[in-house]
């Protein structure tokens, strides 16, 4: 096992991490920007090294600094988290190349899923269903692509090959509108990923997101813990999460699980990751593989009992899974709501000092977050502070849970998304669960509507 772990990250998830380690027994270097120098965590830490002013470029994203703090504080593995360098191919073959261990897959198959016309091939190679689209990136020449489209079905959405992070896609309703969408999407995927390659998809008016976890060893032991839920969303971007999925079939939980699994052992996967489809009419379709630590990880925790980082550590190192797909038996129904310094209706980031702070608790409550009474949310970085995770028996009794666990909470001198959390868990559609991507984003126009 390593003796000393780098984690290249901030906030909650530096601190999750952080913890996993020290219960190994693992020694932790938490590298920081200058606006973090004085947060709890990186104190926490047994080293720790500044890589750099408070913009991410400058230090969450520099690289050569963050090889020369694991250099000088010799560290045997770096951990990248969520965001930042975490899906960054040229990163991790640069921590390999430097003799340290890169906690995540391999950089070829990082290269191989973050092109996600090459990840949707492969993924129809191992006989996962893909939304029905382009056979691969769309040509040049607008009349084949019309031709394509066409094939297709209106409404289609055009998405870039390279894109990520809800950018880089256009839905387009009508062939009159398509060669400007064209034109716009492949400028902006080159300024963007410098990739101008895009590629076609049929945009799905219903479905709901839902993801499968999967671990996978070194020496081809792959195995999926389950779904979770991830369809309330607002601008691509979750804010609840549910594990299991409300409705699923055991028999569809295990079919496309084990068609997951069974596409990691042909890639030749390593590590945690993630399989996002959409759901619609009974039927999945595969968008795209995430190859890292996910931010809703803890609910697969929560229903599997499986600690997550401490498994992706353990594969890393070169360990055997000791878990197999029987052993793999959820229990109950978890859930997270992401925690955000913004403004709950106009989504306006709030950073500033939280001048008082009171962290729920409780039978089934796991709160993950960084903060504590007169920490100061710097204004560089994303909005999460933190992640509420309820667990009960059954759906109710987390929703429940996580009703007085929001309740009792006090977050001060800032603005939260507590308040829209709240009004979800009291929601009917929400309440009756298996509500689509869509659904938040219409709540909110609604909401604006009535003022
Ligand atoms: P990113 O890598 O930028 O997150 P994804 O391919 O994962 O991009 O898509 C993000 C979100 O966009 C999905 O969760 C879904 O809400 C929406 N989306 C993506 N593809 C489609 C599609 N074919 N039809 C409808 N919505 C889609």
């Amino acid at each position: 096992m390593f003796e000393k772990i780098l984690i290249a990250n901030r906030g909650e998830i530096a601190l999750r991490i952080q913890r996993a380690c020290r219960e190994m027994g693992i020694k932790t270097v938490a590298v920081h920007s200058e606006a973090d120098a004085e947060a709890k965590y990186v104190k926490l830490a047994d080293e720790s090294v500044c890589i750099g002013p408070a913009p991410s470029t400058l230090s969450y994203l520099n690289i050569p600094a963050i090889i020369s703090a694991a250099e000088v504080t010799d560290s045997a593995a770096i951990h990248p988290g969520y965001g930042f360098l975490a899906e960054n191919a040229d990163f991790a073959e640069r921590v390999e190349k430097s003799g340290f261990v890169f906690i995540g897959p391999r950089p070829e198959t990082i290269r191989l899923m973050g092109d996600k016309v090459n990840a949707k091939n492969a993924m129809r190679e191992a006989k996962v269903p893909c939304v029905p689209g382009s056979d691969g990136a769309l040509p040049e020449s607008p009349e084949e692509i019309k031709e394509i489209v066409r094939a297709i079905g209106y409404p289609v959405i055009i998405k870039a090959s390279g894109g990520g992070g809800g950018r880089g896609m256009r839905v387009v309703h009508t062939e009159a509108a398509l060669s400007n969408a064209v034109i716009m999407t492949r400028n902006e995927a080159q300024a963007a990923f410098g990739n101008p390659m895009l590629y076609a998809e049929k945009f799905m008016e219903n479905p709901r997101h839902i993801e499968f976890q999967v671990l996978v060893d070194e020496h081809k032991n792959a195995i999926y813990l389950g779904e979770r839920d991830c369809s309330v969303q607002r601008r691509n971007q979750k804010i609840i999460e549910e594990a299991p999925a409300p409705d699923l079939h055991p028999r569809t939980r295990d079919k496309i699980g084990s068609r997951c699994a069974d596409a990691c052992r042909r890639i030749g996967y390593r590590g945690v990751g993630t399989f996002e489809f959409l759901y619609e009419n009974k039927e999945y379709y595969f968008i795209e593989m995430n190859t890292r630590l996910q931010v809703e990880h803890p609910i697969t925790e929560a229903v599997t009992g499986i600690d997550l980082v401490q498994q992706q550590i353990r594969v890393a190192a070169g360990e055997k899974l000791s878990i197999r797909q029987k052993d793999v038996v959820p229990k109950g129904h978890a859930i997270e709501c992401r925690i955000n310094a913004e403004d709950p209706y106009n989504l306006i980031p709030s950073a500033g000092r939280i001048t008082r702070y009171h962290a729920p608790g409780g039978p089934g409550i796991r709160v993950d977050s960084h903060v504590y009474h007169n920490y100061t949310v710097p204004p560089h970085y994303d909005s999460l502070i933190g992640k509420v995770i309820a667990f009960g028996d059954n759906r109710d009794k987390a929703i429940a849970r996580m009703r007085i666990a929001l309740s009792e909470m006090v977050v001060e001198g800032i603005n939260t998304n507590i308040p829209l959390h709240l009004d979800l868990l009291h929601d009917g559609a929400f309440l009756r669960g298996g509500a689509t991507i869509h659904y938040l984003e219409q709540l909110l126009a609604q909401h604006k509507k009535q003022g």
